[in-house]
C-alpha cells in the first residue's frame, strides 16, 4: 500500500515538473487534479506517509523558490458546484460587498517597485516563498519596469498569454524548431521559468491585489490606484456590470470565449479589507474570498484521421477528425489544423493521442502530441503534393496551398475566367480572385458581371503594416471593369467556350469545338455521340464534357446576356494592300504605350493574325521592351523581327 502511495507522488512529482518545463505535459489538469486527491485521500488515513511536498506545492501551484513572501500568497479554495458556491456567498455578512471577477489562468506572482522601478518578481511557489524570475520578468505587458510615479507598491497577480500571445509564442516556438505549447498556462510557466530562450514568447500580466502604506480599505480603490500607475489590473482587463453573484459566474462563463485571454473560471472576494480581517483564513485558504472552477479547457483524445478539403476560395483546409471528447463544456470530434506546416511542426501523426485546447478561442484547436503515450512504428503525417478532389499538383505560397482549378473552387472559377490565355481581365489577380470568392459576392463567374463600382474598389485583399484591411483600391478596380466591359466581350467564341472552365475543355479544346459547332446553341444541344466525334475527344470525355455544359446552363445564358460571343468569328477578306496582310504575327516584350491586348488589336488591324508563341510558321516576330525568350526562337526558326518602333510605324 505505502508503495503504491510513492508511485502516485513520484508520477505526481514528475506531471509536476514536466508543466513547469513548458513542454510535453504528462497528464490533463483534470487527471492531475484526480491524482492529487488520490494522494490526499491516502495521506489523510496514513497521515505518517511521506508526500514529498506534493500535497503543499499543489496548494499552491508551483515548484517551491527561496525568495520569502513578504506575506502568505495563499491560494484560494475551489469550488465545483453552485451549491457550495451560493454556501460561501451566505457565510460573507454583508453579500453586497462580493466582487466577482474572472480567474486568470497563468502563473501567479509577487512584483516589488522601488520608488517606482520594479525591483522583484518572484513566482507564488509555496505560498511562503517562490522563484525568482525578475529577469524573465522585463518585457511583460502591463508590469512597467517604471511606474508613472516614484511609487513604493508590491503588487500580485497573474501573468498570462493573451490568446495572440499564445498564436505568437506558438509560431516562434516551432519554427525554432521545438514542440508546440499545450496551452497558454503551460506556455507562460514555462517561459517565465525558462532562461536563455532564443524565440520570443509575448505575456501579459494582471493585477489582483495592490499593496501600499496607507491603503484604502475598497480592494477596488487599491486595484485603481495600481491602474494610475501604469499596471494592468483586472479590472483594466474587463469590467464586470454589477449583478448578483451567481449571475456575474455565469455571465463571465458566457463571455469566456470572447475575452481574448485564458480564463478557468470565476473569483468571488470580498471588497473591504476590514472585513477580510474580520473572516480570516484557514491555513490553506483565505474565508473571504472563492474561486469556482469552469470545465477544463485542455483534454487529450485520439487523432483519427485528417482530413483535406479545398475551400471555396481554392485554399487547402485541414481538420483533424477526433475520438469524440469532452473539453472547454462541449464535446467536440473536429479541430482545424490550420495549414500543412503545422502539423509538420508539430509532428502530429494520424494514431497519436493529442491535446486538444478550447477556451478563449470559439475554435478547438489541436496542439501538441502526448509524445509519451506514441504507439511504436507509427509513420509521420505525409502531406499532400496533390488537390485531393481533382488530383491536380498544388500551388504552395509559404503556408498557404491552394488548388486553382476552377471545378474545384469559386476562386479558381474567378482566376481560369480571367487569365490570360482565357479572358484576360487585367488586375484580376489569384488574391483578387480570392477576396471575391471569400466575400460572398460572386458565386459564379456571370456574378463577375453584376459587381458595382464600390464593391470592387472596398475589397479587402490583404492587410497594411498597421493591420488595417489593404482595400483593391480604384486603379485596380478600372482596369478590372474596363476589362470586364469591353475586353470580354471580344473575345473570341472559342475562348468563351474555354472561360466556362469545364474539365478536359482548355485552349485547344475550346478552339475545336468552336470549329465544329460554330455557335452556343448548337454546342449546348450536341449531343454525347457528337461530341465524341471532335477530334481528341473520346467517349469518357465527351459525358464529362456534357455533364459540364449542361451544369453550367445558367451561367452561360447569363453570359450571353452580359454580351460574350456565342457564336464563331467569320474570317472578314484581308485587305492584301495592309502591311502585315496574311501574315501569322507574334509580340515578345512591351510595346510602349500600348497592353498586349492593344497590340494583339493593332496587328489585327495592319492585317495581321496574333499569335501566342512562335513556331515555323510564324512570318514576324516584333521585339518590345524586356524581351523573352521567344526572340532565339525566332532566330532558330529564321522568323524575321522588327522592333516595337518599327511595329509602330505601321500603325501612322
Ligand atoms: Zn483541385
Amino acid at each position: 500500500m505505502e508503495e503504491q502511495f510513492s508511485a502516485l507522488v513520484a508520477r505526481a512529482r514528475e506531471a509536476a515538473a514536466a508543466y513547469y518545463n513548458g513542454s510535453d505535459l504528462l497528464m490533463t489538469d483534470a487527471e492531475y487534479d484526480a491524482l492529487i486527491e488520490q494522494i490526499a485521500a491516502a495521506k489523510a488515513e496514513h497521515p505518517d506517509w511521506d508526500d514529498e511536498g506534493v500535497l503543499e506545492r499543489v496548494a499552491a501551484g508551483a515548484a517551491t523558490g527561496d525568495v520569502q513572501h513578504s506575506s502568505m500568497m495563499l491560494s484560494l479554495a475551489k469550488v465545483k458546484t453552485e451549491a457550495d458556491l451560493l454556501a460561501f456567498i451566505r457565510s460573507i455578512p454583508a453579500p453586497q460587498d462580493i466582487n466577482v471577477e474572472p480567474k486568470m489562468d497563468g502563473l501567479a506572482i509577487s512584483a516589488k517597485y522601488v520608488a517606482g522601478l520594479l525591483t522583484q518578481v518572484v513566482t507564488r511557489g509555496d505560498g511562503s516563498a517562490g522563484e525568482d524570475v525578475t529577469a524573465q520578468a522585463q518585457k511583460i505587458a502591463g508590469l512597467p519596469t517604471r511606474l508613472s510615479e516614484p511609487a513604493n507598491t508590491e503588487v500580485r497577480g497573474e501573468v498570462f498569454m493573451t490568446d495572440a500571445d499564445f498564436e505568437i509564442a506558438n509560431r516562434n516556438r516551432t519554427a525554432a524548431g521545438k514542440p508546440a505549447f499545450a496551452n497558454p498556462r503551460n506556455a507562460t510557466a514555462g517561459t517565465l521559468r525558462a532562461q536563455g530562450r532564443t524565440y520570443e514568447a509575448p505575456m501579459s500580466f494582471a493585477c489582483y491585489e495592490a499593496l501600499y502604506d496607507n491603503a484604502p480599505d475598497s480592494y477596488l480603490a487599491r486595484l485603481a490606484i495600481a491602474s494610475t500607475l501604469g499596471i494592468q489590473t483586472i479590472n483594466d482587463l474587463f469590467r464586470m456590470k454589477p449583478m448578483p453573484p451567481l449571475d456575474a459566474v455565469r455571465e463571465i462563463e458566457r463571455l469566456r470565449p470572447t475575452l481574448g485571454f485564458p480564463i478557468d473560471g470565476a473569483v468571488l472576494k470580498v471588497n473591504s479589507e476590514m472585513l477580510r480581517r474580520q473572516l480570516g483564513e484557514t491555513s490553506h485558504s483565505p474565508r473571504w474570498a472563492v474561486a469556482f472552477k469552469y470545465a477544463a479547457d485542455t483534454a487529450t483524445t485520439r487523432l483519427l484521421d485528417i482530413e483535406l478539403a479545398i475551400g471555396r476560395t481554392g485554399r487547402l483546409s485541414l481538420t483533424a477528425i477526433l475520438e469524440p471528447v469532452y473539453v472547454g463544456g462541449t464535446t467536440i470530434s473536429r479541430a482545424t489544423l490550420h495549414h500543412p506546416q503545422f502539423v509538420l511542426d508539430a509532428d502530429l501523426r494520424i494514431g497519436d493521442e493529442v491535446y486538444v485546447y478550447r477556451a478563449g478561442d470559439v475554435i478547438p484547436r489541436v496542439t501538441t502530441p502526448v509524445l509519451s503515450a506514441r504507439p511504436e512504428g507509427l509513420p509521420r503525417w505525409t502531406p499532400p503534393e496533390t488537390c485531393p478532389q481533382c488530383g491536380e499538383p498544388l500551388e504552395k505560397e509559404g503556408l498557404i496551398w491552394r488548388c486553382l482549378s476552377p471545378e474545384c473552387s469559386v476562386a479558381g472559377r474567378i482566376r481560369y475566367f480571367a487569365g490570360r490565355d482565357v479572358m484576360d481581365i487585367d488586375g484580376l489577380d489569384v488574391v483578387t480572385a480570392e477576396a471575391l470568392a471569400e466575400s460572398g459576392m460572386v458565386n459564379s463567374i456571370a456574378d463577375l458581371y453584376n459587381l458595382t463600382r464600390e464593391q470592387i474598389a472596398n475589397l479587402p485583399v490583404g492587410t497594411t503594416a498597421s493591420g488595417q484591411p489593404r482595400l483593391l483600391g480604384q486603379k485596380t478596380t478600372d482596369r478590372i471593369l474596363s476589362s470586364l466591359a469591353e475586353k470580354t466581350k471580344t473575345q473570341p467564341f472559342a475562348r468563351v467556350i474555354t472561360s466556362l472552365g469545364i474539365r478536359n475543355v482548355g485552349r485547344s479544346m475550346g478552339r475545336r469545338l468552336a470549329e465544329r459547332f460554330r455557335n452556343m446553341n448548337a454546342l449546348r444541344s450536341a449531343t454525347v455521340e457528337e461530341l465524341a466525334s471532335v477530334e481528341g475527344i473520346g467517349p469518357t470525355k465527351a459525358e464529362r464534357i456534357k455533364a459540364g455544359l449542361t451544369q453550367m446552363e445558367l451561367v452561360i445564358n447569363r453570359l450571353i446576356q452580359a454580351g460574350v460571343h456565342t457564336e464563331i468569328e467569320e474570317a472578314a477578306p484581308v485587305d492584301s494592300s495592309l502591311p502585315l496582310a496574311g501574315k501569322k504575327v507574334c509580340v515578345t516584350g512591351a510595346v510602349p504605350g500600348m497592353t498586349r491586348w492593344e497590340a494583339d488589336h493593332a496587328i489585327a488591324q495592319l492585317g495581321g493574325t496574333p499569335t501566342d508563341s512562335v513556331t515555323k510558321t510564324t512570318n514576324l516576330l516584333v521585339i518590345g521592351d524586356k524581351p523573352g525568350s521567344k526572340v532565339e526562337k525566332a532566330e532558330k526558326y529564321g522568323v524575321p523581327t522588327m522592333t516595337a518602333d518599327e511595329f509602330l510605324a505601321l500603325l501612322h
